[in-house]
Parts: C-alpha cells; sequence; structure tokens
C-alpha cells in the first residue's frame, strides 16, 4: 500500500490534476446533501410510528395508579425507570426519567453545580475558576456547555480503549481545579471507541485532588449497536461504588435515537445522593415531567428485549448506510493511502482523520461539491482541531443513494485536499 509521499513529482500532479477533475464533476451535478449531524432518518422514526397513537384515548394510568394527565412524579413512572434501570444495568430507585433531553440534563446538572456546587463541593463550582477533562475527538455540543459557562476545557487523547488514563490520572490528581470529565463511553461520538474494562475501572478508582470530581457520562448510544455484537460496557456505577467513590458518575441517556428525536425520554442514574440532589434542585424548576410521554413509550417498550428488538429495526436500515461509507473510502483513500477512519461497531459516527492540515480545506470542497459536513474542527474543544486534520462523518440522515454519493465526494474532496497540501510541501 503505497502514501503519497511515495509519489514522484510527475505522478502526484498527474494524480490531482485527476481527482480536481472529478471533483468538478461533482460541483457540476449540483447536489445538495447533509452529512453534519446524527439524526435518525425518516424510516427509523417510522419504526416507532405507533407513538402517535398510544397510550391512547382512557388509557391514563400507569402501573401505580398514577394519572399521567396531572401534575406530580417528578422522578418520573415506575415502568419507565424500570425500563432505563435494565438498559443501564442499575438499580431503579437510582433512577430518574425526566423531560426529552439527556443533553439538557447534563447542562442544568453543569449549571447546578456552578451555582450551588454538589453533594461533596466544599462550595459552589462557580466561585473560582475551574476546567473538565475532554477526550478528544468528542461530541461538540459537551464542549459548548462548557464555553457558554467559562469552564476551561483541557483536550485528552483518545485511544482504542477510550482516554489515554495516564494522562488523566495525571491531571485529576495535580489539579484540584478540574471537576468534571465528558465521556461518551460506547460507541463514543465521533470515534465509535467503547471503554475498556480496564479504562472504566482506572476512572473509578483514581485518585481526584477535587472531593467533589464527576465523571459525566454521557451513555447516548448504549443499544444503538450497528452489528449483531452487543458490546457491553463495564458499569461505571457500580466500579465506583467499588472504588469507594460512590458520588463519582453522572449516568445519562435517552430514546432520542431509540424512538423520535426530540420527542423522546431521557434519564439520568448515579447515587442515592446525587439522585436526591438532582430531584431537588429539578424541583424547583418543574413541577412533573411529561408522563403521558413516558406512558407511551412503557407501551411501546415494555421491557428491555423490546428496546433490542426495535434496536434491531434501527441497524438493518442504518448499517448498510455506514458499509457504504467505509467501502467507499476504501476503494479511494487506501491506495495511496491519503486517510484513516473509524469503523464502528455501533452510534452514529465515522472518524475521518486526513493528513495535518487538510480537514478544514476537504470540508470546504465537500461543501463546493453541495456536501454539508459537521464543520472541521468542530470535535474539539473551543473547535480548534490542533491539526486539522479530523472531520465526522453522519450518514444516518441521508437515504442510502445519498450517502453513497456522499461518501464519493467526501473522499474525492479528501483526496484534492490532500494532493494539493503535498503538492505545497515538496
Ligand atoms: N449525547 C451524545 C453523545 C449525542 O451524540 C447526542 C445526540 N447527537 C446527545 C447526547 C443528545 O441527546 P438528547 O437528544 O437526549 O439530548
Amino acid at each position: 500500500m503505497s502514501q503519497l509521499s511515495d509519489l514522484s513529482d510527475p505522478d502526484l500532479r498527474a494524480l490531482h490534476e485527476r481527482v480536481r477533475e472529478e471533483h468538478a464533476a461533482f460541483v457540476k451535478r449540483g447536489l445538495k446533501l447533509n452529512m453534519a449531524r446524527g439524526k435518525p432518518a425518516p424510516e427509523q422514526l417510522d419504526l416507532s410510528e405507533a407513538l402517535l397513537r398510544l397510550p391512547g384515548e382512557g388509557e391514563h394510568a400507569a402501573s401505580d395508579g398514577t394519572d399521567v394527565r396531572n401534575y406530580g412524579g417528578l422522578a418520573g413512572l415506575p415502568e419507565t425507570r424500570a425500563l432505563f434501570a435494565q438498559i443501564l444495568d442499575v438499580d431503579p430507585r437510582n433512577v430518574i426519567v425526566a423531560g426529552n433531553s439527556s443533553l439538557s440534563m447534563m447542562h442544568d446538572h453543569v449549571v447546578f453545580a456552578l451555582l450551588k456546587g454538589v453533594p461533596d463541593s466544599p462550595q459552589p463550582w462557580g466561585r473560582e475558576p475551574i476546567k473538565f477533562l475532554c477526550p478528544v475527538p468528542g461530541y461538540d455540543r459537551h464542549f459548548s456547555v462548557c464555553e457558554e459557562h467559562g469552564i476551561e476545557m483541557i483536550p485528552v487523547p483518545m485511544d482504542d480503549e477510550g482516554p489515554v488514563m495516564d494522562e488523566v490520572e495525571r491531571l485529576v490528581k495535580e489539579d484540584a481545579s478540574i471537576k468534571g470529565m465528558w465521556c461518551v463511553p460506547k460507541y463514543s461520538n465521533p470515534t465509535g471507541v467503547v471503554y475498556s474494562p480496564d479504562v472504566v475501572r482506572r476512572l473509578a478508582a483514581m485518585e481526584t485532588a477535587a472531593p467533589d470530581f464527576r465523571i459525566l457520562w454521557d451513555n447516548a448510544y448504549v443499544v444503538h449497536h450497528l452489528t449483531e455484537e452487543r458490546i457491553e460496557l463495564t458499569n461505571l456505577v457500580t466500579a465506583c461504588a467499588e472504588a469507594g467513590h460512590p458520588n463519582r458518575p453522572l449516568v445519562f441517556a435517552s430514546t432520542s435515537k431509540v424512538t423520535f428525536a426530540g420527542g423522546g425520554l431521557a434519564a439520568f442514574t448515579s447515587s442515592r445522593a446525587n439522585v436526591d440532589w438532582f430531584v431537588a434542585r429539578m424541583s424547583k424548576r418543574m413541577i412533573g415531567p411529561d408522563k403521558v410521554n413516558q406512558l407511551r413509550h412503557a407501551k411501546l417498550l415494555p421491557d428491555l428485549d423490546a428496546v433490542h428488538r426495535l434496536m434491531d429495526a434501527h441497524r438493518e436500515i442504518l448499517a448498510p448506510k455506514f458499509r457504504t461509507v467505509i467501502e467507499t473510502f476504501t476503494a479511494k483513500l487506501s491506495d495511496p493511502r491519503v486517510a484513516r477512519w473509524t469503523e464502528p461497531k455501533g452510534g452514529y459516527f465515522i472518524s475521518l482523520d486526513l493528513p495535518p492540515g487538510c480537514a478544514k480545506r476537504c470540508a470546504e470542497l465537500a461543501k463546493e461539491a453541495g456536501i454539508v459536513m459537521t464543520p472541521a474542527g468542530a470535535a474539539f474543544p473551543y473547535k480548534k482541531d490542533p491539526e486539522d486534520r479530523n472531520l465526522r462523518i453522519a450518514p444516518s440522515f441521508p437515504s442510502a443513494g445519498e450517502v453513497a454519493q456522499a461518501a464519493e465526494g467526501i473522499a474525492v474532496s479528501a483526496l484534492v485536499a490532500a494532493t494539493e497540501k503535498a503538492l505545497a510541501d515538496r
């Protein structure tokens, strides 16, 4: 397998000319494709269409007799708490189901902690400058929460096992102003990495200078498999309790990519102390969650088996789109090798690494060809990819045919950007 650097000057120039022509042909086609955000496709939303008829007229009592049409029940219905307890493998008594967005729960946690401090805090987090560790590449909206509220972000590199733990352990041990860490531990956004048992154990056990250090464990893709293998993630709540740090994990999940994105359910679990603390804060901002939506979800998804069946149907729609992107990249970008990409076993994204200095240019060329991508750098704190090499590909929303065209267009744009850079560097 050759590299661009192996090519002679004339061969590199010839390749550049050829891919420029291919790119120009793409531009002429006037395509309009969006590979920017991890949204479910309409056919995926159709899988939960029954929700629009549920719970049904006259069906308004939860299993404990709660009238879901009325106020109250801040922690959620017993059946939806039990469902998320199964999904997350935790005690249902420590699960809260509320609202339609796990991101808003994470955001609220951070804001409440800044204003009031968490159960182990000597003072509110906001009294002094604080920092969060951010494994990179990561989820841009996590980083936006920090940016919005003035929390300094420290990037931490990721490898195939999760965040590089020697670095994480060193940082949290010596700096008491590091109060938190963002993690997407399973089928990570955007790399697809699943944190290894050893990484989870070290996160749970590590010594932190801050007594009120928290791991924001965003398990957004907990049941979102792209292969028949259902990879298991080590349970952080149990690991932290066993390591003597029961209040360290803040675990979030939602059905945004199970049922309806923005019309689903969000859940939080942690230690009893953290759950009580969060419910106490929540009780000041709402009288009760949307329990009608919870009952409707409980009827559609009575147990974990029902969730797995639904996710299998999602997989049948999603997996071919991922395969198309990977096959196109393999055909176009392997020889000469101009990029590396992830082949995730779950989640919503493929992470594409180009030669340094090429990501922005590739996104710009893709845009000229009518393909909207997540902006280069988005997966890094302050939107700054120090090497300008990473792009996030979101193949879920466009149709299979559109994904095929977009993958070609992105590959051609990557080739133009990489050959352009290689020529300039000679
Ligand atoms: N976390 C991650 C890692 C995500 O990728 C997404 C959606 N793109 C969310 C959270 C948003 O979840 P929700 O709809 O529950 O707010």
